[in-house]
Order: structure tokens, then C-alpha cells, then sequence
């Protein structure tokens, strides 16, 4: 049996290696498991005005399962007008990264559509939606190569002076003039040799650089501390400004500046408004920030006991 598995074992590693150096086409794109079947329909039409005219998201009465028997969305209905920003929020499994994986065609609605700008996405090719479509994912995924390679990975052919600035509008910069190296640091197999937070300021940088009219931001939900959080959030707020924006959003300091909040349960929107207008409802977002803020402040608690103890 060893003998039969070791060769094996070792082609995957040699076929990974490569796999992972020939994945940077599709890295951006994908949040996770992608459909694998998709096409573009024939005569499918660039994205109107190469993305830049109207970005209007619809989710018009959609249907979607990942398997046939069980259903995630339920009639989903949802409009994010040009130029603004949606938060989605919802308890895990809920359906929040569905509605960006549907946004991005990775899957297809059962029933229903998606429309950007009113143009049904199983009209448009592939590669115009992708490029009208910044991804910042909630574990970005870093190649084993330098800071500067990482950041102009979102539009090639950027020239230095570019990636700083990508770098300075999402509050990378700071960090990165920090490291030995700086720029031309390298990342680490994944990104090893950054936080949490350091990497998504990367891919924010990258989205800065790529400058799509459409944001789809999956907000990481692990803990950072409150300097690391500002930051961030900073970054959050520009990148999001002026781009019909798609946010899950698991932070407090996320939502309330929002146009619009849509809180989910079981596929379905059971509340939408704004932050105030929500809490005041004392319904599930009320019970999901009380929630929250409790987290919150036991992990700020752990950490100053942790720091003196
Ligand atoms: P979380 O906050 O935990 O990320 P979510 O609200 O984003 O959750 P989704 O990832 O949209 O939830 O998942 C919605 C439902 O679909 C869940 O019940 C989940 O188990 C199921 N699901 C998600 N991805 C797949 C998949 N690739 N295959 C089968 N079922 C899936």
C-alpha cells in the first residue's frame, strides 16, 4: 500500500505546487467551491460600458439550493442602487455568502435572476463581470511572493509608485514601511508572515488598484484590536464609497454607516433599514448586536488581561 501511495502522494504535492502558481486568474474571484459548469450563453455581451454606466444590483425573486432538495434562498428579493452600500447581516447559514457567490456567478439561481445595471448576469461574458467586481475575501489569499507583487496583483502592469498609493488609501502603507523590507518583503507561503488584518488590508489595496465600480467585501470575523479595527475600517469606508457595494458585514462599526442594512434568517431578508431605525425595532439585529457587542467586549477584556496580567 506505501508503495502504491507514496509516488502518488508526492505527484500531488509537485502538482500543487504548480497548481497554485498557475491559480491567480481565478483566486480573486473565488470565496469558495465554484460551479464548475458555467459558460457564457452564446452571443453574451460585455457588461454595458465595460461595467462603468449602472451598477444596479437586483436580485429579482430568486430560488437557490446547492443541492436540488434543499433550498438556501427563498424568493429572495433586493436592490442596491448605483453607488451604494448593503450590509448583509444574518446568523451563520443564513445565506449571506450565498448572495455574493450568486452576485459573482459562481452559482446559478434556481429561479429568479441577477441583474446589474438591468442586464441579466446570463447575458454578460464572464470576464467583463469579474472585472467590474473587486472581491476583498474574508481570508485573502496571498502568493509566496513579495508585498508589492501582492497588492499590483489586482491590476497588472501598475507601476510602483500605483501600489503605494493603492498601498496609502487602504492604510497599508503605515504597516508596510514597518517591515524589513518593506514593498519588497516577502509574504510567507499564504501570507504566514501577516495578521489577519494586515492581509486584508492587502486585498483592499488590491480592490483600490483594480478600481471596479462594484465592491463585494466578505468582512473577516476574527478579532482584531481596536487600532487594527480603525484601520480597516477606514480602508472599508473609501474603498466602498461611490461603488454599489456588497458588504457581510460582522462588524458594529460596519453597519451603522451603511445606506441600507438587510438582516437574513434562513434565506430570507426579516428586517432592512438603517442602523438606528433597526436597533430601535428591538428585534433579531438588536439580538444579533447585543450578541456582538458582548463578544466584543469579553475579547477586549481577554486581551487587556493578557497584556497585564
Ligand atoms: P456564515 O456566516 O457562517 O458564513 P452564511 O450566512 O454566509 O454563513 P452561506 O454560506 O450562504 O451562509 O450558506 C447558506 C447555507 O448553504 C448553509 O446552510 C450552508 O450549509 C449551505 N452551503 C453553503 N455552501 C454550500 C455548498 N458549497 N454546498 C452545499 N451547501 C452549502
Amino acid at each position: 500500500l506505501i508503495q502504491v501511495f507514496l509516488p502518488l502522494n508526492t505527484l500531488g504535492f509537485v502538482f500543487r505546487e504548480t497548481r497554485d502558481a498557475l491559480l491567480n486568474t481565478e483566486t480573486l474571484f473565488r470565496l469558495l467551491r465554484k460551479q464548475p459548469d458555467i459558460v457564457d450563453a452564446p452571443g453574451a455581451r460585455v457588461l454595458q460600458d465595460g461595467g462603468r454606466g449602472d451598477t444596479t444590483i437586483r436580485f429579482e425573486h430568486v430560488d437557490f439550493g446547492y443541492e436540488p432538495q434543499r433550498r438556501v434562498l427563498h424568493d429572495f428579493s433586493l436592490e442596491i442602487a448605483h453607488g451604494k452600500t448593503c450590509a448583509v447581516v444574518g446568523s451563520s447559514g443564513s445565506g449571506k455568502s450565498t448572495l455574493a457567490r450568486l452576485l459573482m456567478r459562481m452559482y446559478e439561481p434556481g429561479a429568479g435572476r441577477v441583474t446589474i445595471g438591468g442586464q441579466p448576469l446570463t447575458e454578460v461574458t464572464q470576464q467583463s463581470l469579474r472585472d467590474a467586481i473587486g472581491v476583498v475575501p474574508q481570508d485573502p489569499m496571498l502568493f509566496n511572493d513579495t508585498i508589492a507583487y501582492n497588492i499590483g496583483y489586482g491590476r497588472p502592469g501598475a507601476l510602483h509608485e500605483e501600489i503605494v498609493a493603492a498601498a496609502r488609501a487602504a492604510q497599508a502603507d503605515e504597516f508596510i514601511q514597518l517591515l524589513p523590507e518593506g514593498y519588497d518583503t516577502p509574504v510567507g507561503e499564504r501570507g504566514a508572515r501577516l495578521s489577519g488584518g494586515e492581509k486584508q488590508r492587502i486585498a483592499i489595496a488590491r480592490a483600490f488598484l483594480k478600481n471596479p465600480p462594484i465592491i463585494v467585501l466578505d468582512e473577516a470575523t476574527s478579532a482584531l484590536d481596536t487600532k487594527a479595527e480603525r484601520a480597516i475600517q477606514g480602508a472599508l469606508e473609501r474603498v466602498a464609497r461611490d461603488r454599489t457595494s456588497l458588504i457581510i458585514a460582522h462588524r458594529l462599526s460596519t453597519v451603522v454607516d451603511a445606506d441600507e442594512i438587510i438582516v437574513m434568517d434562513g434565506g430570507r431578508i426579516v428586517e432592512r433599514g438603517r442602523h438606528d431605525a433597526l436597533l430601535a425595532r428591538e428585534g433579531l439585529y438588536y439580538q444579533l448586536w447585543e450578541l456582538q457587542r458582548q463578544q466584543q467586549q469579553a475579547q477586549s477584556l481577554e486581551r487587556r488581561l493578557a497584556q497585564h496580567p
